[in-house]
């Protein structure tokens, strides 16, 4: 039903075994990624070979990416779309992409309007929001003699806390859902869910603010079969994580238990961490399937909601054990 390929647990910077974030959702009717960091198309690259290696009957193929979600603006979530972008063209590809990215309604006016002036101080438009991102981008993409195959550039205008849907939904089978989450800039979660299969689905978030809750537990009409939220810290940092618009692994735990998510997969660990058993001991206090991701685990959702997770070692990967009844 799904594969999801985690393929960057740290927050905000690389270390020598992690990796900034991104993620790799393949699905009967269509790829997608999730949030692209810097590196993201070696990681996948190299991912998509170790499979094709070491076979375990799931793979994930660079080529079939039909669309990109990004979560918000910061570097170590969207950097590397444009690498991306360039060896798509560079493969020849024909096939549409389309990208989704969340937005204000006021930087939308604001980039449509007033591209490349200086905002005054007075407006709360962030100038690295994806309305301006989107018009840089696309300009360096086209500015080339290759031809390019066709981008829908989408931008979801956010308000309000309510979720968004997508007003031309790009893969058929799939419904994708745009969350609002609190962070430091403009943020969501995206739910991604099987039509077909309406209990099926994934709810991967960004950077996320824990406030009481990290989504309002309404929007979800239905428990998720995994939930990825950040723990950039652990519960002794709270107040840290606070300020910077992160959750701990307690939060993340809470979150999970909240929503009824069957799993949890923690990630971008801040580097400061480097005992992730208190990661899970934290979480594992409010929702007892939790994990500390690392990057290449794979977890794979059948039909029937059973989930496996396939843990990376060396090359290959070994099956591991998510029951912990
Ligand atoms: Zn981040
Ligand atoms: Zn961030």
């Amino acid at each position: 039903m799904f594969d999801l390929h985690i393929l960057g647990t740290s927050g905000s910077r690389p270390t020598g075994t992690r990796s900034v974030s991104g993620n790799y959702l393949s699905t009967s009717d269509g790829n997608l990624i999730i949030d692209c960091g810097e590196g993201f198309q070696s990681r996948l690259i190299k991912h998509e070979l170790d499979l094709k290696n070491n076979p375990i009957g799931i793979r994930a193929r660079f080529s079939k990416i039909k669309v990109i979600l990004l979560t918000h603006s910061h570097l170590d979530h969207c950097w590397g779309i444009l690498p991306l972008l360039k060896t798509m063209q560079l493969d020849g590809r024909q096939q549409p992409l389309t990208i989704i990215a969340p937005s204000t309604p006021q930087a939308i006016e604001w980039a449509e309007k007033n591209y490349r002036e200086t905002i005054p101080d007075n407006y709360d438009i962030n100038p690295s929001d994806f309305a301006f991102l989107f018009k840089e981008w696309r300009n360096h993409i086209n500015n080339s003699r290759k031809k390019i195959f066709k981008i829908n550039w989408i931008l979801i205008p956010i308000n309000g806390q309510n979720s968004h849907d997508i007003p031309l939904q790009p893969i058929k089978g799939i419904k994708l859902t745009a969350i609002p989450t609190k962070h430091t800039v403009v943020s969501v979660a995206w739910l991604i869910s099987s039509i077909e299969k309406p209990d099926r689905s994934v709810l991967i978030s960004g950077d996320t603010k824990y406030n009481g809750t990290s989504f309002k537990k309404e929007i979800l009409e239905k428990p998720v079969d995994i939930l990825i939220h950040e723990a950039t810290f652990t519960d002794e940092l709270s107040e840290k994580a606070g300020e910077h618009g992160h959750s701990t692994a307690l939060e993340a735990g809470k979150t999970a238990s909240d929503i009824n998510a069957q799993i949890l997969g923690m990630v971008h660990f801040s580097p400061r961490i480097n005992d992730l058993e208190t990661v899970e001991i934290e979480s594992r206090i409010y929702h007892n399937r939790s994990f500390a991701c690392n990057d290449g685990d794979i977890f794979r959702v059948s039909n029937n909601g059973e989930i496996k997770l396939f843990r990376k070692y060396k090359n290959s990967w070994y099956e591991y054990d998510t029951q912990r009844t």
